[in-house]
């Protein structure tokens, strides 16, 4: 292109010098001199010397036109104009000397000029019009128009030499030409192919050469580093390089004189001009053993986009999202390697911590999951803070999390830890505006030679669990004890089965009396297991195993049969009293499951207890599950006309306020709270609050483990319209129990 514009100048200036240059051949004192010399001396045709003027003038203005056409607008004609005002300037030129056909020469001259300059094509037209002139000089010579001095019969001979010969060479040159424009031009289409190549892709291309110079860099450099292609020329290459991959790039320059050709794939970083990294590719061809290139040819693309995104799923692989800790693999990861290095060096010991939320089911059903996690996130913040640096703090999914630390390699380091842990959950948790207790109960296991990852982490969770067993908020390390623990819970599995089918499982009765008059309006059915080995086993060591194996439907139903009879009976034999009321506890596994209902019909049938006399405890905890699926199943419990009671109320989150919403009739206050009277005001405060608020709903409000007269003495004068506890009567097989309430003055004397 830059080269048309230069044609179209010289077109123009042809043009505007055409005058000059015309009359400088017509005056040409040096040419005309020669030709009037060789003229003088008989050495060519005796034309007159203003003839050979004109004709040199004429044949410079003809050609200066044409060529100035030509160039400006190189269509056929104007090629064939110039081409045939060439040739025929020549032939004047050397027919008008006389010796015409032995300078047949001059047409090659021509020839060349009109082939370079219009392409090999135009070998055709140039003899064309050759031999057009040839003949047409012929004839001149043949009519005596044109001089000749050589004899007629020679001239013809020899013009027809000179066409045959002209033909031969014109032939030749427009071959090798075409040839060598068709190689050329195929050389152009690649370079250029090229050229678009390198500067259009997104990949950045640099040559590097000695002394790692940047010799060439294509114009992606702007797109890829922010830097203009222009200013990298020149500069050092390994400027741009990341300090930490230099030594990649500082190899391969080390190989200076080579004289093989090699490539090699580099993964470095680059500094973008706003100063960041971009990870890049970088294929290197070493081709500083050819001369034209004399570098490392580097095709450079930007992978920054796909390496984080190779980054994040790694992550992504090995780590919770929500809180970001590593997740099980990890864990399970580092934990093997931990336990591997035990046999290199007995002092890295690696301990495991197991710790799971109390209560965090609650936090989740009652707050929302939003809450939930947010809860998960703190405490996973809390426990990162308060750990080593070397500390994994990993979580396991729902609210189990699990810390490996090393060089714990005895029970007391291993306590320190658990120590650490606890007092995480020291503060409250702020979320949404509530300030929530949180507490977590911790299992710690520590690792011995030859141990295994899945075996450590079950001792961990088997001392959590025994630590939750103990009563939350408590780290307890895995010892021996909890070892056996552990398979005492396998025992107690199956015994508990036999002893479920054999009928083993006997009830006691713990009254419950009107404050006001001390009555007995109620009992409570407590389980109690007589084991032939171990004796009585009390409720809180089988109760809960129960629950988790599913045995707890058939062992209520057991209990509930035996009391809700027990009570009938009861009820037939004290005429004159008013009737007693069973109490009997569902456990959140009895309430889902489909038969409860059909098992209290049946119950109530077989023992003929008024409806009215049964009263169903059912948790706190328990109200607070999935809300449509309890007010309906409990809605069913009442229409049978059984009465519901919340127990254990004021261990959950829920309020009052709250159970309104469900058909319960009886709270029963926590025995925590009733504990507290007379020892810390924040109990009496809430034992108050929940009588009268009961009331308020329409409640009866009943309070459990009185231990004390004092204790007594405040929820008579509080209102609370029932109680039971040890003070006024222990859990008792049938047939001891006692329906009297002690006479005050005679108990307190007594105990
Ligand atoms: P709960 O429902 O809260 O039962 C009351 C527990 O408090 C009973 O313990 C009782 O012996 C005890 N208690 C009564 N008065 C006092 C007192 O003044 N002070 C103290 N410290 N404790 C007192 P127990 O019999 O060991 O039962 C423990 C738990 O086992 C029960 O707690 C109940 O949740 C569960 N449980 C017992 N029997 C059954 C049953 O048949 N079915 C179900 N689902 N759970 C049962
Ligand atoms: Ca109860
Ligand atoms: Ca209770």
């Amino acid at each position: 292109m830059a080269e048309g514009g230069a044609e179209r100048t010289t077109a123009a200036g042809t043009i505007s010098r055409l005058p000059p240059q015309a009359w400088s051949y017509l005056i040409n004192p040096p040419i005309l001199l020669i030709i009037w010399i060789l003229r003088d001396l008989d050495l060519i045709a005796r034309a007159p010397l203003w003839g050979y003027a004109l004709m040199l003038g004429a044949a410079a203005v003809l050609g200066a036109i044409t060529d100035a056409w030509a160039l400006r607008r190189r269509s056929r004609l104007s090629v064939q104009a110039r081409i045939a005002a060439q040739t025929a300037a020549v032939t004047a030129a050397i027919y008008m000397t006389g010796w015409g056909p032995v300078l047949t020469i001059a047409y090659a001259f021509t020839a060349q000029e009109a082939i370079g300059r219009f392409g090999a094509r135009a070998w055709r037209s140039t003899l064309a019009w050759c031999a057009l002139c040839i003949a047409l000089a012929q004839c001149g010579i043949a009519l005596r128009l044109v001089p000749s001095l050589l004899p007629t019969s020679m001239v013809q001979g020899l013009a027809a030499l000179e066409i045959v010969g002209l033909t031969i060479v014109l032939r030749m040159v427009g071959s090798v030409t075409a040839d060598k424009e068709k190689a050329e031009s195929s050389l152009r289409a690649s370079e250029d192919r090229f050229r678009s190549l390198v500067q259009h892709s997104s990949d950045l291309t640099i040559v590097v050469g000695e002394g790692s110079r940047i010799l060439y860099a294509s114009e992606a450099s702007w797109e890829m580093l922010g830097v203009d292609a222009a200013q990298l020329l020149g500069t050092d290459a390994a400027t741009l390089v990341h300090p930490e991959d230099l030594e990649q790039l500082r190899a391969l320059v080390a190989g200076w004189h080579t004289t093989e050709e090699t490539s090699t794939r580099l993964d470095i970083r680059l500094r973008h001009a706003d100063g960041t990294w971009r990870d890049v590719e970088a294929a290197v061809s070493d081709l500083r053993s050819r001369p034209t290139v004399a570098g490392l040819i580097v095709n450079i693309r930007d992978v920054t986009a796909r390496k984080a995104a190779e980054r994040a799923l790694a992550h992504h692989a090995l780590h919770d999202t929500l809180t970001g800790l590593p997740n099980r693999s990890l864990l399970m990861d580092r934990l093997e390697q931990s336990l591997m290095s035990v046999e290199r060096d007995p002092g890295g010991v690696p301990a495991l911590a197991f710790l799971d939320l109390d209560r965090f089911k609650l936090v989740n059903d009652q707050l929302g999951h939003g809450a939930g996690d947010e809860l998960l996130v703190q405490v996973a913040r809390r426990l990162r803070r308060a750990l080593r640096p070397t500390d994994t703090v990993a979580r396991l999914g729902g609210d189990e999390f699990v810390v490996l630390s090393e060089g714990v390699a005895d029970p007391e380091t291993a306590g320190l830890l658990g120590d650490r842990i606890i007092r995480c959950f020291d503060e409250r948790v702020t979320i949404g505006g509530c300030a929530l207790p949180i507490s977590a109960s911790v299992g710690i296991a520590i690792g011995e030679r030859g141990d295994d990852a899945e075996r450590l982490l079950q001792r961990a969770d088997a001392a959590m669990y025994r630590a939750k067993t103990l009563g939350r908020g408590r780290a307890v390390v895995f010892d021996e004890t909890t070892g056996a623990e552990t398979r005492e819970r396998v025992h107690i599995e199956g015994a508990l089965r036999r002893a479920i089918d054999k009928g083993e499982i006997g009830v006691h009765y713990q009254p419950i009396f009107a404050l006001n008059d001390l009555s007995v309006i109620a009992v409570e059915a407590l389980a109690r297991w007589h084991d032939p080995q171990r004796g009585l086993v009390s409720p809180e060591a089988f109760i809960g195993v129960a629950e988790d194996t599913g045995l707890i439907v058939e062992l209520g139903a057991q209990v509930m049969r035996e009391a809700c009879q027990q009570v009938a009976t009861w009820n037939r034999e004290r005429i004159g009293t008013s009737p007693l009321a069973a109490s009997i506890n569902l456990s959140g596994k009895q309430l889902n499951d489909p038969n409860v209902n059909a098992l209290v019909r049946d119950t109530l049938g077989m023992s003929e207890l008024d409806p009215s006399q049964l009263w169903l405890e059912v948790t706190e905890t328990y109200v607070l599950n999935d809300h449509e699926r309890v007010v309906a199943t409990l809605d069913a419990l009442r229409n049978l006309g059984a009465t519901i009671a919340v127990d254990d109320f004021g261990t959950g989150y829920s309020s009052l306020t709250y159970l309104r919403r469900f058909p319960v009739g009886i709270v029963k206050i926590d025995r925590q709270f009733v504990n507290g009277i007379g020892r810390a005001t924040h109990d009496e405060e809430i034992v108050a609050a929940v009588v009268r608020l009961g009331h308020a709903l329409g409640l009866r409000v009943v309070a459990e483990g009185i231990e004390t007269l004092e204790q007594l003495q405040y929820l008579q004068a509080l209102g609370c319209d029932a109680g039971q506890g040890f003070y006024l009567a222990r859990p008792a097989p049938a047939h001891v129990v006692a329906f009297e309430a002690p006479a005050p003055d005679a108990t307190t004397a007594a105990r």
